[in-house]
């Protein structure tokens, strides 16, 4: 196999010297970040969060527990950093044939002068075949600790697969990554060379610019990051687009087109211009125009629906008031596939009542009786509607029911007394905020939280904490947050309620 022509610099000079697959591997979920993590002020990065230590952890058990099942193998050593001594113990290893080397460095030049690419993947394993030592090639293995070949890791599968070419003279039958659960996936390098011919291009490109590339907030990708304050700080100074919710990178590159480029112009424009560019349409460019108008104004914008009769979306079936109503949130730990916690907010509209019951499985083992007490506490308001955020609660409710055999029946008549108060958001209101998660509406709505620091990642950090160390403080802690998230359910659903009620008057009397 070949790799397709580099775009050649030869005469530029690099401000880098060495492009490494963990550079690479950033660099494909966010320019900015492998540029930043080059040459940014380490002083400005954010600590570790416990979520991120525990993802770290998981990942060093996971690699432990692959290497372990390939002792014995050979490791190059080498002064830290020093990345030629490396590739040269490396190389020795290969040349002498050795069956498994753990950590190899493999180095070879890049299409820049002055540009060296160093590949470290976890593992090289002897195949047969022919190199430049002999009858034997060498493939190599990347352990990750998530559970599906996403394209980010197969990036840099394809990227260990061409640099060992560079080094062994022949490219490897093959490249893989073994992955969470024992499987090993095998990238199909054909498929992926071209892919990985154009991010390495951009890569190099972008990270010789002076300049950093723009930051663009998205909260999938930017949570974990340890720029995200600094990053997040520049953004909101400037009130990039990037914190609208529904702006995605792809929205924002045709916004800057048409020179929109601040939330005031986003304000002003006119939906209709907007709908016929590419992933727009009507409604997303009629949400967007109306996400800049709230910003800009700070204030609520009810939302007219095309289904809606009267212009009006929030209808009372929508949001019904019962005597008595439940809001509801679970806490789970997905890396145990255990649901530990029901809690369940109940809320007395007559008597003025408010009772937090945290239905809590302690361990895995009560799971079970966690989830039967949550039934015996539903079943005892059986008309009472239960209020959630999300589809998640109802999703979980159908499967602990299929898992521990409630009688579908009892779970059909349940879920139909489910309403989830985030679709309501968003189907009847625009707001100056940027993101539609539960902590962002109930905080604009006036809500706070006991706990600074608490979510949904913190409290499976806590629930662990609790598991290894019996340490009840971390329980209050989650119990806590639970339910403060009940409660600003029920502080969003209420204000929901209030704020749709002029509108239902106007309604009323027009008709
Ligand atoms: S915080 Fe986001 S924009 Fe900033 S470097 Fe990290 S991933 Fe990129």
């Amino acid at each position: 196999m070949r790799f397709p022509a580099e775009a050649a610099t030869p005469n530029s000079q690099s401000p880098i010297r060495w492009l490494t697959d963990e550079v690479l591997f950033h660099y494909q979920r966010c320019s900015r970040r492998a540029f930043l993590d080059l040459y940014g002020d380490r002083s400005l990065q954010d600590p570790p969060s416990d979520y991120l230590l525990k993802l770290r952890q998981d990942s060093t058990h996971h690699r432990q527990t692959i290497l372990a099942s390939v002792q014995p193998f050979h490791q190059p050593t080498f002064p830290a950093g020093d990345w030629l001594a490396g590739a040269r113990a490396t190389l020795e290893l290969m040349a002498a044939g050795v069956e498994t080397i753990h950590q190899p460095v493999l180095v070879c030049h890049s299409s820049v002068e002055g540009v060296q690419l160093v590949s470290q993947p976890d593992l090289l394993i002897k195949q047969p075949g022919w190199s430049c030592w002999g009858n034997w090639t060498y493939s190599p293995i990347d352990i990750k600790l998530g559970k599906k070949p996403k394209l980010d890791y197969q990036v840099v599968a394809a990227y260990h697969a061409y640099v060992l070419s560079r080094v062994q003279g022949v490219w490897p039958t093959a490249s893989y990554l073994a992955l969470r659960g024992g499987q090993r996936y095998t990238i199909e390098l054909g498929r992926l060379v071209v892919k990985l011919q154009a991010t390495l291009n951009g890569c190099l490109r972008d990270l010789r610019s002076p300049q950093s590339p723009e930051l663009f907030i998205s909260h999938s990708r930017c949570d974990l990051c340890h720029w995200f304050g600094h990053c997040y700080s520049e953004a909101k100074a400037n009130r990039h687009l990037s914190l609208l919710p529904g702006v995605t990178p792809a929205r924002y590159e045709f916004l800057k087109q048409h020179h929109i480029t601040t939330v005031a112009t986003l304000a002003q424009a006119n939906p209709a211009h907007l709908a016929p560019l590419p992933g727009f349409g009507e409604q997303v460019a009629a949400k967007l125009v109306h996400q800049a108008q709230a910003l800009l104004d700070n204030r609520a914008i009810p939302r007219i629906a095309p289904q809606a009769p009267h212009g009006f979306p929030l209808w009372p079936e929508d949001l019904p008031e019962g005597e008595v109503e439940l809001f509801f949130d679970i806490e789970a730990a997905p890396d145990q596939n255990l649901i530990y916690l029901h809690g369940v907010l109940v809320v007395n509209r007559r008597t003025g009542e408010e009772n937090f019951h945290a239905l809590l499985a302690a361990n895995p083992y009560e799971e079970r009786r966690a989830w039967n007490d949550f039934l015996d506490l539903v079943h005892s308001y059986p008309h009472a509607p239960v209020y959630h955020f999300c589809p998640y609660e109802a999703q979980t409710v159908r499967k602990l029911g299929q898992l521990y055999g409630t009688p579908n029946r009892h779970v059909d008549s349940l879920l139909e007394r489910f309403f989830d108060v985030h679709r309501c958001v968003t189907e009847s209101v625009t707001l100056p905020i940027e993101s539609y998660a539960l902590k962002h509406i109930a905080r604009w709505m006036g809500f706070d939280w006991r706990d600074e620091g608490a979510n949904g990642a913190q409290s499976i950090c806590w629930y662990n904490a609790w598991a290894e160390t019996g340490d009840r403080t971390y329980l209050d802690a989650i119990l806590r947050y639970n339910e403060d998230d009940c409660r600003a359910t029920y502080h969003v659903k209420d204000w929901l309620v209030n704020f749709s009620q002029p509108y239902w008057h106007q309604l009323f009397q027009g008709l």
